[in-house]
Order: structure tokens, then sequence, then C-alpha cells
């Protein structure tokens, strides 16, 4: 697909809802799940596979192997927006975006200014007691690998959303919502692999479902137009236009 296209159907709307996941923060550093260079396919020599240490049963089973594993592979602390979050912002401010909902828990596109972040899977700027539910931040968490214990003697775990949980139903309803009245529909760096998030896109009513993609994805069906390259190339040239 042209991206001139893809850039002129974007701009000619005013209710774009953004659909992300992993694949939007890849270029600012921190590595996607299913990609070639993702967590999924490095190294490990725990035996257990990531989708299971980033289990809730993980996270009952051992508290110190789950620490450990979310926070030196989740928490990249030196991350900053690129151009996706930086640009989806802009958008916003321009009233031309309603949304971004996103399955990342990385904070970026707060970090960028964007204002309705609809978090369906959380997010690591978040922690609380499992036991007496006191909330924590970041910085009273992430000095140490060790998992962190409340005043109460509970573990003090992040507000993520772990395989084998509930989604925030909150989030959940507002994200549908979202989808349902958008205009344009993007869906961007996600394999789309990843349930209930993915289902949520089949609630678009519209005609202009753009996926932007680095790896072809099995559900692109569900598109109107498919870009399959980087996030930067079209985002780049949508900010180019946008000024
Ligand atoms: P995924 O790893 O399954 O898929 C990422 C997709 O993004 C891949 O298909 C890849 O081709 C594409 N991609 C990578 N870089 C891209 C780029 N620059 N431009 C366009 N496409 C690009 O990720 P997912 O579908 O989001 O599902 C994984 C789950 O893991 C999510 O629930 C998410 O919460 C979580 N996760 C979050 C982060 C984060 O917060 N940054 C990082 C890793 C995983």
């Amino acid at each position: 697909m042209d991206i001139e296209k893809l850039v002129d159907i974007i701009l000619e709307s005013n209710n774009i809802v953004f659909f992300g996941g992993a694949g939007v923060s890849t270029e600012s550093g921190i590595p996607d799940f299913r990609s070639s260079t993702g967590l999924y396919n490095q190294k490990n020599d725990t035996g257990y596979s990531p989708e299971y240490m980033l289990s809730h049963e993980f996270l009952e089973e051992d508290k110190v192997g789950f620490t450990k594993y979310y926070k030196e592979n989740l928490v990249v602390p030196d991350a900053k927006p690129n151009i996706t979050h930086i640009c989806l912002a802009k958008l916003e401010e321009m009233g031309k975006l309603s949304a971004v909902i996103t399955q990342n828990i990385d904070s970026l596109h707060h970090m960028a200014g964007s204002k309705n972040v609809l978090e369906i899977h959380g997010n690591l700027r978040d922690y609380y007691c499992q036991d007496c539910k006191k909330t924590y931040t970041s910085d009273q968490v992430l000095y140490t690998v060790e998992p962190n214990y409340c005043e109460c003697g509970g573990y003090i775990r992040p507000n993520v959303t772990l395989y084998g949980e509930p989604l925030p139903q909150d989030t959940v309803y507002k994200a549908i919502d979202a989808i349902r009245k958008a205009d344009v529909l993007i869906i961007g760096g996600t394999s789309l692999a990843v349930y209930p998030a993915a289902a949520y896109i089949d609630f678009y009513n519209g005609d202009k479902c753009i996926l932007i993609n680095r790896d072809p994805v099995s559900r692109s069906v569900a598109a109107d137009y498919i870009y399959q390259g980087k996030l930067s190339d079209v985002f780049t040239k949508v900010m180019d236009r946008i000024g």
C-alpha cells in the first residue's frame, strides 16, 4: 500500500483510533515478544516459556523468579518515545485522534503527551500490595531486582495484566466504545496473537481499517489497507505533513 495514500486517509479523519502493541516501542529500544529479535526468541536458561514467566501462576509459584524476569526484561528505564508515539500525541492535540488503545505497559504514550491512553494490559508505573492493596510507585519498587514486600508483609506487584488474569473491565469498555465510534482505525505493531485484546478490533464498523506491521499478521483480513513495514515509515510522513 502506498504510504502517501495512507497518510491522506489518516489526515482526512477527525476520529482516528490507534490500537497498538509491542511493535510501537521497538523503535524506542524495547524488544517485542514475537519478532525474530523479540523476547520469545532470546536465549533463556530457566526452562520456562516467557508466557509462563509472565503468568499469574508463576507469580504465585516463584516470586523471586517472576520479579527478576519482569524487572530484567520488561523494564527499560532509558526508553524514550519515538516518532510514532510523538505523532499520535500530536494528532490527539489537533483533535484528529480520540484514543490510543495500547497493549503495552511501558508508558511511552503518556511520556509522549497522549491524554486518552487506554492501557488494556495495565502499566509498569503503578504497583500495589497483593494483600492490603496499598499502592506504590515505580521508584519504590524498581531499585532492586529482588521482590518488594509491603509493611503488611504482602508482595508488591506491578499493575499489569498477567497471562491468566482478567483485563481491567472499565478500560476495556472504553476501548471497545472508542473502536465502535472510530472513523479510521489504525492497528500497528501487534501480531494480534494475544486474546481477548485482539478480538476488540472486530467492533470496528467503518471501512478504513489500516494495518501497519513489520511481519505479516494472520488476522490481516480485518484490514482495508495494509502497509507491511515500520510504523516510523508512515508516521514520519504524517509528521512531515502536519508540521
Ligand atoms: P508481539 O511481539 O506479539 O508482536 C509485535 C509485532 O510488532 C510483530 O508482528 C512485529 O512484526 C511488529 N513490529 C515490531 N517492530 C515494528 C515496527 N517498528 N513497526 C511495525 N511493526 C513492528 O506483540 P503484541 O502483539 O503487542 O503482543 C505481545 C504482548 O506483550 C502484549 O500484550 C504487550 O502487553 C506485551 N509487551 C509489551 C511490551 C511493551 O510494553 N513495550 C513489550 C513486549 C511485550
